[in-house]
C-alpha cells in the first residue's frame, strides 16, 4: 500500500509540475466525468472482489486460507489499478488542468496538486469501506483458534477503528512528508527566478533547497510518524531491560523503544530514523500480546540489524543512484531526439519514458535490495538470541566440538528459534508462508535460508560476499553519476558573475 501512495505523489512530482499535458486533447468536462467515474467503476470492482472472497470464505469457514490470499490478491490488483488509473488521468485527461482553472497564477502552497490528487485518496478510502466486511470476516475466522486455545483477544475493530488505523498507517505515513515536499516544491518553484538572482545566477540554487528540503523532511520523519501513529514509550520492565540489553551488546543507539497500539491488529516491529538522536525502534502491542520475550527478543535483534548493517542509508543511496540514472536517461533521450530529428520524442514524452523506467527500477530493483537487507537482518536476529554452548540442543556447527566451523555460521538452535518466531508473526498477520511482498521475501524463503546458514559454513559466506558486492555496485555506482553530472554540468555548477 506505502509503494503505491509513493508512485501517486511522485508521479505528481513528476507529471504535474509543467502545463498539463492531456495528451487525449479531452475537454475539461469530459475530463471530470472520467475521473469520477473512475471512482465509481473500482467502488464496483472492489464489491465484486469483496463478494467473491466472501464466497470462498463461506464455502469452508475452518480455514480462511484461500479466502485470505484471495484478499491479498484482489487488494494489490486494485492497488495498482488504482495507480495506474491516476497516472492515467495526470497524463491522458484535462484534469490537473481543470484544478490549475480554478486557481489565479502565483502559488498555491501545494492546494493544486492535492486537489489534483483527491480523486487518487478518495477511491482508496472509499475501497477500504467496501472491503472492510471482508477483513472483519476474516479476522473473526482467525481469532476463533486463539479464542479457544484460551487467550485473550482483542475484539474486531469496528469501521471506524479500521478505517481510522488504515488512512493513518497506509496513508498518512507517506501522505504527511510527502504533501511537505510537495508545498515546498511548490514555493521553491515560484522563488526560482530571484533565488537565481540573489545568488548571483547560480542556476541550480532551487535545485539545491529541494534537496536540503528533502533530507530535512526525511530526518523528521520518524518524530511525524511518532505521532501519526498511536505510540507511546515503551514502559519499564523486564522486556524492556532486555532490549535495552541486547541494543548495548549490539551498539545500536536511539531516541526511544516505543509501543505501537494497533488494537492488536499489527503484530510487527520496525526501526525507524537514520541518526540515533530521531530513531525510534517500534514495537507493536500485537507483537508483545502474542510472542513470548524470547522471540520478541529475535524480532528487535532483526531490527538492530537493519541499523547495524546501514539499510536505511543504503536506501537513500540507492535513491540517488536512481535520480542519477532518470538524470542521465533524460539527457540521453534528448540527445536522441535532437541528432536523429525525433519531432515525437517532446520532453513531455521523455518525461513519460523515464517515468517508467524509474518505476520499473523502484519495482524490481528495490525490492530486490530489500529481500537481500532482510535475509540480512534476520542473519543478525539469529545471532541476537544465539545460546550459550551448554543451552545449545541441536547438532550444530557453531557448538561443534572444536570450535565453530566457518566464519559465517549461524548457530542451529538460533536459527531454528528465529524461524519458528518469524513463522508465528507471519500467521498472527494473516500471511501465508509462501507469500512474497515486493519488499520482504517469503517467510518459506527466509527460513531456509537460515536453515542454509546453520548447516553449510559456505552459504552465510556466499551471502554475506553478495550483500558486499551490492553495497559496493551501489556506492561506485553512485560516485561515478555524481561525477558525470558534475563533468556535464560543469559550465553550469559556478556561475560567471562569481569570477567578476
Ligand atoms: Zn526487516
Ligand atoms: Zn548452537
Amino acid at each position: 500500500m506505502h509503494l503505491i501512495v509513493i508512485i501517486a505523489f511522485a508521479a505528481l512530482l513528476w507529471f504535474n509540475s509543467g502545463a498539463p499535458m492531456n495528451k487525449l486533447g479531452l475537454s475539461p468536462g469530459v475530463s471530470v466525468v472520467i475521473v469520477f467515474g473512475e471512482i465509481v467503476l473500482l467502488a464496483a470492482a472492489a464489491m465484486w472482489t469483496s463478494h467473491r472472497t466472501l464466497k470462498t470464505l463461506a464455502k469452508d469457514p475452518s480455514d480462511p486460507d484461500d479466502a485470505q490470499h484471495e484478499h491479498h490478491y484482489y487488494g494489490m490488483i486494485l492497488q495498482l489499478v488504482m495507480a495506474g488509473v491516476f497516472v492515467a488521468n495526470l497524463i491522458l485527461t484535462d484534469w490537473p488542468g481543470v484544478v490549475r482553472g480554478l486557481f489565479g497564477k502565483g502559488p498555491t502552497f501545494g492546494l493544486v496538486d492535492l486537489l489534483v490528487l483527491s480523486p487518487f485518496i478518495i477511491t482508496m478510502i472509499v475501497i477500504w469501506i467496501v472491503q472492510y466486511p471482508v477483513d472483519r470476516a476474516i479476522r473473526e475466522v482467525a481469532l476463533n483458534p486463539r479464542l479457544s486455545q484460551g487467550h485473550s483477544v482483542h475484539p474486531v475493530w469496528s469501521l471506524r477503528q479500521y478505517l481510522s488505523f488504515n488512512v493513518r498507517y497506509q496513508l498518512l505515513t507517506i501522505a504527511v512528508p510527502m504533501t511537505l515536499i510537495i508545498v515546498g516544491d511548490d514555493i521553491i518553484d515560484h522563488y526560482r527566478r530571484p533565488l537565481r538572482e540573489a545568488t548571483g545566477g547560480l542556476v541550480w540554487a532551487s535545485d539545491a533547497l529541494m534537496g536540503i528540503l528533502v533530507c530535512a523532511v526525511f530526518l523528521v520523519a520518524p518524530v511525524m510518524l511518532r505521532f501519526i501513529w498511536d505510540t507511546e514509550p515503551l514502559p519499564a520492565g523486564e522486556l524492556r531491560s532486555n532490549l535495552e540489553r541486547i541494543a548495548r551488546k549490539t551498539k545500536v543507539k536511539y531516541r526511544e523503544i516505543l509501543l505501537w497500539h494497533s488494537r492488536g491488529m499489527v503484530v510487527n516491529a520496525a526501526v525507524m530514523g537514520i541518526i540515533p538522536p530521531v530513531r525510534y525502534v517500534l514495537i507493536s502491542d500485537g507483537l508483545l500480546e502474542s510472542l513470548n520475550d524470547k522471540h520478541i527478543e529475535a524480532v528487535f535483534g532483526h531490527e538492530a540489524g537493519h541499523i547495524n548493517s546501514w539499510h536505511i542509508p543504503f536506501f537513500i543511496v540507492f535513491a540517488t543512484l536512481t535520480m542519477l540514472i532518470a538524470g542521465g536517461l533524460v539527457e540521453v533521450l534528448r540527445w536522441v531526439a535532437r541528432h536523429f530529428a525525433f519531432a515525437w520524442l517532446s520532453f513531455d514524452y521523455i518525461q513519460i519514458i523515464v517515468g517508467l523506467a524509474v518505476v520499473g527500477i523502484w519495482g524490481v530493483a528495490f525490492g530486490w535490495l530489500s529481500y537481500y537487507f532482510e535475509h540480512q537482518a534476520d542473519m543478525a536476529g539469529a545471532d541476537s538470541i544465539t545460546p550459550g554452548p551448554e543451552q545449545c540442543s541441536k547438532p550444530c556447527l557453531m557448538h561443534s566440538e572444536g570450535g565453530p566451523v566457518g566464519s559465517r555460521v549461524l548457530c542451529a538452535t538460533a536459527a531454528d528459534e528465529f524461524a519458528m518466531a518469524l513463522k508465528r508473526v507471519a500467521a498472527l498477520n494473516g500471511i501465508p508462508v509462501d507469500e512474497k511482498g515486493w519488499r520482504h521475501p517469503s517467510i518459506r524463503d527466509r527460513v531456509k535460508l537460515l536453515s542454509d546458514m546453520s548447516q553449510d559454513p559456505s552459504a552465510g559466506q556466499r551471502f554475506m560476499a553478495l550483500i558486499q558486492t551490492v553495497k559496493g555496485v551501489l556506492i561506485v555506482g553512485t560516485l561515478i553519476g555524481l561525477a558525470t553530472g558534475a563533468w556535464l554540468y560543469w559550465d553550469f555548477l559556478l556561475p560567471a558573475s562569481w569570477f567578476g
